[in-house]
């Protein structure tokens, strides 16, 4: 077996230190895990295998650590091997960044039609994952945007999926959180925009209800919208934050536009957090000033001003390693997505139960989605709100709080999002999700996740228990091997960026 490089293959997440097994996803070793050269220097097989793209999932559907990665970046070389001007259509190798699409179609006036909050994301994850943007209610997920997967299995080679050659396990491949086998490559469909410069208007409330009032109305009149909310503002201000939409700018608007640094490590970046601090200074007393402070920045009413697009949609690509501000034992993000109707009584009661715990959520997000059906069988996104927490892990307490939020979730009759995810139950999974039996059905029976064998195959449906043991622990151990030094190294600047970049 190639190694696939020094690479820790961490999630974003970092609950779970662990020396992973990776290989070049382009080796040939995982297309016959039993196979294999016979002889005394046979090495035993590994159990299992799982793609991996650049590791942004935040919980571990994107390890498996009983196994071995099949890495789509490292030890690679990913190309985008075809796109058209005139249509915006364009294969790449699922290895490639939406770093690199940008770059490579910004000029020819097209632009990802989907795209999460971080750039370094790769074409197979957002895939796998079905990722969402900020404009779910005009595009839905990324799963719509995909017309051809080139999917690979270990027991029926190479296959074509389009919605009507393959449709099943097209379906199930986006969302199918790499279990369906190894995307190779894909062909998408990108957006055309006038310019990439964002026309962003922010719009200060003072309470939950008035984010309610606002939010349909800002999803009719804007291509994007989110809100940031100040999760620990108590009394007559609950629920108070800002409301962002955005617009692409008319052409000619060249705002910040550059498209350079695709390497999604240091360079170009406003600062990188170099290493991790022994306790996350993202909380207690300088959270709650933050946060004031924070809110106080957008004046009264409503302003707008054009901005570059990497800064209205990827602020956080400008702190490398931001993460590392959550303390050694890592960050848990809880993403619940609840019914339209009655959600701002839900999203009052998951604020006030993050409240109550006396655990603040650093970055508090909430957005409504549209009802454009996401292709995926499993896949997060459905009409509705979402909410996203975070967390800096600090054990029971903190799983406990978790574990209360799921269950808020699911009485509202709402999902939990799994590639966030490092501990919900096989329950609360199989809860939101019942299209994972089918998935269960359509998986490579050479891949398995820590995420899926702590869920799905501990579910009474479940087939394979060769593959469900080992378990993993479900609460995840603290982290080790951290280079800590006890100097804080986090500034308001920093957090500020950090706060802005998800909105
Ligand atoms: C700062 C930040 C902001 C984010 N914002 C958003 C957001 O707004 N919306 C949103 O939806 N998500 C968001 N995310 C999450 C992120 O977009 C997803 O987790 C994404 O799927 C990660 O892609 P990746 O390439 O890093 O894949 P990984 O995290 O490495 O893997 C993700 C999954 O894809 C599978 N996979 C990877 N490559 C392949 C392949 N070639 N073939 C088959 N399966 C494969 C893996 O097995 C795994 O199950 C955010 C993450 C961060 C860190």
């Amino acid at each position: 077996m190639r190694e696939a490089g020094p690479h820790h293959h961490d999630s974003w997440g970092r609950l779970k230190a662990a020396a992973r097994r990776a290989m070049p996803a382009t080796d040939a070793a995982w297309r016959a895990p039993s196979g294999g050269p016979a002889g005394p220097e046979r090495q035993p097989e590994p159990a299992s295998f799982l793609p991996y793209g650049n590791g942004r999932s935040y919980g571990d559907t994107c390890h498996n650590d009983a196994g071995v990665l099949l890495d789509a970046r490292h030890g690679m070389a990913p190309q985008i091997t075809a796109f058209d001007p005139e249509t915006g259509r364009l294969t790449a190798d699922a290895g490639v960044l939406f770093s690199e699409i940008t770059r490579h179609v910004a000029g020819h006036g097209w632009f990802l039609p989907v795209t999460p909050g971080t750039q370094f994301v790769t074409l197979g994850g957002a895939i796998a994952n079905d990722i969402h943007g900020k404009n779910h209610h005009r595009r839905g997920t990324f799963g719509r945007w995909v017309e051809e997967i080139e999917l690979e299995r270990s027991d029926r080679g190479v296959l074509t999926l389009t919605p009507s050659e393959n449709a099943e396990l097209f379906a199930a491949t986006i969302s199918g959180m790499g279990l369906t086998g190894l995307i190779r490559r894909a062909t998408i469909r990108l957006m055309k925009v006038a310019s990439l410069a964002i026309v962003e208007t922010t719009t200060r409330f003072d309470t939950l209800s008035d984010y309610f009032a606002l939010a349909e109305a800002a999803d009719a009149r804007h291509e994007y919208a989110v809100a940031w909310i100040d999760s620990l503002a108590g009394g007559r201000n609950f629920g108070r934050g800002h409301l962002i939409c955005g617009d692409h700018a008319p052409a000619g608007d060249e705002t910040g536009d550059k498209t350079g640094d695709d390497s999604g490590e240091a360079s170009g970046q406003l600062a990188s957090i170099p290493f991790t601090p022994p306790v996350s200074p993202l909380a207690g007393p300088f959270l709650k000033a933050f946060n004031e402070a924070y809110f106080r920045k957008a004046k009264a009413g409503t302003h707008t001003r054009t901005v570059p697009f990497a800064g209205f949609f990827y602020p956080l690509d400008r702190i490398g390693a931001w993460n590392r501000l959550y303390g050694p034992r890592g960050l848990h993000q809880h993403q619940s997505v609840v019914p339209e109707a009655g959600a701002e009584a839900v999203v009052r009661a998951l604020l006030e139960c993050a409240k109550s715990h006396r655990q603040g959520s650093f970055l508090t997000v909430l957005k409504r989605f549209g009802d454009l059906q996401s292709p995926g069988l499993t896949s997060f996104p459905r009409p509705g709100y979402t909410l996203t927490l975070d967390f800096p892990h600090r054990g029971e307490k903190t799983l406990r709080l978790l574990a209360e939020l799921d269950r808020i979730t699911l009485a509202a009759g709402g999902a939990v999002n799994p590639y966030k995810d490092a501990r919900m139950s096989p329950e609360t999974f199989s809860a939101g999700f019942p299209g994972w039996r089918r998935l269960e059905a359509l998986r490579d029976p050479a891949m398995m996740s820590d995420f899926w064998r702590r869920t799905a195959m501990r579910l009474p449906a479940a087939a394979s228990p060769v593959l469900a043991a080992p378990a993993t622990p479900a609460v995840p151990a603290a982290r080790d091997g951290d280079n800590s030094n006890g100097s804080r190294g986090s500034s308001f600047t920093i957090a500020e960026t950090i706060v802005a970049a998800r909105h």
